[in-house]
């Protein structure tokens, strides 16, 4: 166990100053040597390969360098990374015996607002958790708490498998999927969440337990879709599938300029409709954003068709697009599972994994594209953008394919029904650099134009909005994220009382 422990340059240094307006609050304890002694003792307590990590330490930036910063600043006077199950129950029940609240992390791309409510905690840092083991009969796959998509995604294709991993590298496999998990592979086997097999889940006590269909069936339920609010995972299963032979994608990188907007997803609504036969190996995706070699003076829609097969397989599916007169069309063909990540710009030198500034997004989902709505969103897109602050900004068009994620009987999983209902997930996404506390009400007034332009279709049919709730911006209603039905919210709510009655896990778009 390595200990970095400096605490009396912590208090000589003025760091206690530093955080002495958020610490006494919670805690008093912090200001005695006390509690230095009890963290001290944890250390001793916990595994040779975990560390404790205070703000005096040289890489306290890096270990609470996070996305969406400063935006989204949890408040730490510890990190402790723990490197076994045993850790994490410890750090728990110190936590719980001195009054500590205290936040989990993984892949630390979580852009909730909520999480700031976490001042004067522990941050449990679960990264040291990473492992990924494909069982002997290579129908499953073990994996650590704390490991990331391209860790997961490397490890089992070397084994010629693959599971429903998200789209991007740098995010962890465990954060989407307590959520629901949106990947390239949904339409084909479902969300990451409905290819959880199994879970060893650190509870509000320190306790530790088994979670599946058999085994605490109901905590099972709740985990798929709120899982965020119920506890630590430090492992998990999840179903692997065999890598198609060949394992090959083809990409279309598609570039239209503005006045093919309503073209474009008026297409991808004949696509999507409910009468049609979309394959599951087609997947769409793109963005409205700032390309200036293309267009100078508007936004433009950088749209992607991947299709897992050859490019002659593809090609029908792509010949309607082309059809619309993109402005750019690049085509990259023998693309596998891993490399498609690095194709699509979703890889972890892509500035979409940067931790050290400003992001976040509110996903939409719509049952489909509402054109006028669409157009008026992109208007003010257009004027958000050409702002300096949020030239890099981008609005996501994401319709994945839907196949899988309906075959599953959303009464089975804790997730909203909507996001099984809704084909496409459109989020405005903003990125600023800065701690400026304007420049966030900036953005996220624009966010919020954006929304009510998006959504005016569904509400002007009486419909409700609906948020993918890892996408959330941390101002939602509860039943935009997790649904409207009175009976799930009831069942979300007495399951808190059950397995985490004191509501530890209340930091991540709280149920309650
Ligand atoms: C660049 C980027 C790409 C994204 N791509 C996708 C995508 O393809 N598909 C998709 O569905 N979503 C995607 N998202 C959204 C993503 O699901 C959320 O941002 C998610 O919260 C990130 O998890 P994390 O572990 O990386 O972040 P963290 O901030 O570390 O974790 C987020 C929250 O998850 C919980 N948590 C983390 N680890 C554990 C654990 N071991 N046990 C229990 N709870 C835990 C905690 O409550 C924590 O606050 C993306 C987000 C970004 C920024």
């Amino acid at each position: 166990m390595l200990v970095f422990l400096t605490f009396a340059l912590w208090l000589l240094g003025g760091l206690h100053g530093a955080l002495g307006g958020i610490l006494p609050s919670f805690n008093p304890l912090v200001r005695s040597t006390d509690l230095m002694q009890t963290a001290t003792s944890l250390g001793q307590q916990l595994s040779k390969d975990a560390t404790i990590i205070l703000p005096s330490n040289p890489l306290w930036d890096e270990v609470i360098a996070r996305g969406s910063y400063p935006r989204v600043n949890p408040g730490y006077f510890v990190v402790v990374e723990v490197a076994t199950e045993s850790d994490v129950q410890k750090t728990v029940k110190f936590a719980n015996s001195n009054g500590i609240p205290f936040l989990v992390v993984s892949g630390t791309h979580g852009w909730t607002k909520t999480l700031n409510k976490l001042q004067g905690g522990i941050q449990i840092n679960m990264r040291k958790l990473n492992t990924s083991v494909v069982s002997k009969d290579g129908k499953t796959a073990t994996i650590g708490g704390g490991t990331l998509q391209w860790e997961a995604t490397s490890a089992l294709f070397n084994q010629s498998k693959q599971a429903v991993t998200g789209l991007c590298e740098c995010v962890s496999v465990i954060g989407p999927l307590l959520g629901g998990g949106h990947s390239m592979l949904q339409s084909q086997h479902g969300f990451a969440l409905d290819n959880l097999v199994s879970a060893r889940v650190v509870l509000a006590d320190g306790s530790v337990t088994d979670v599946s269909a058999s085994k605490n069936a109901d905590l099972f339920w709740a985990l798929r879709g709120a899982g965020h609010n119920y506890g630590i995972v430090t492992s998990f299963v999840v179903k692997v599938y065999d890598i198609p032979a060949g394992n090959q994608w083809t990409v279309y990188s598609l570039i239209y300029k503005s006045d093919k907007l309503e073209a474009l997803f008026s297409l991808v609504n004949k696509i999507d409709a409910p009468s049609a036969t979309r394959p599951s190996k087609l997947v769409l995706a793109g963005a409205i954003t700032r390309i200036p070699d293309i267009d100078a003076a508007q936004p433009v829609i950088a749209y992607t068709l991947s299709y897992e097969g050859t490019q002659a397989e593809a090609e029908q599916y792509a010949a309607p697009f082309k059809a619309i007169g993109p402005a750019v069309t690049t085509v990259t063909t023998n693309v596998n599972y891993v490399q498609l990540y690095t194709v699509t710009g979703n890889n972890l030198e892509n500035p979409v994994c940067r931790k050290d500034n400003n992001i976040f997004g509110s996903g939409i989902s719509l049952p489909s594209w509402d054109t006028a709505g669409l157009r008026k969103a992109f208007n003010v897109f257009a004027q958000a953008s050409a702002d300096p602050r949020f030239s890099t900004s981008a609005i996501l068009t994401e319709s994945y394919g839907m196949n899988g994620v309906r075959a599953v009987d959303a009464k089975t999983t804790a997730l909203a029904p909507e996001e099984r209902a809704n084909p496409i997930l459109t989020t405005p996404i903003f990125w600023w650099e800065g701690a400026n506390p304007q420049d966030a009400t900036d953005a996220e007034a624009y966010a919020a134009k954006i929304k009510d332009a998006m959504y005016s279709g569904v509400t002007a049919a009486g419909g409700k909005r609906h948020t993918y709730v890892n996408y959330a911006m941390g101002e939602e209603s509860r039943a935009e994220m997790y649904g409207y039905e009175q009976w799930r919210m009831d069942k979300l709510k007495s399951l808190k009382s059950i397995w985490d009655p004191k509501n530890k896990f209340r930091f991540y778009n709280p149920i309650i």
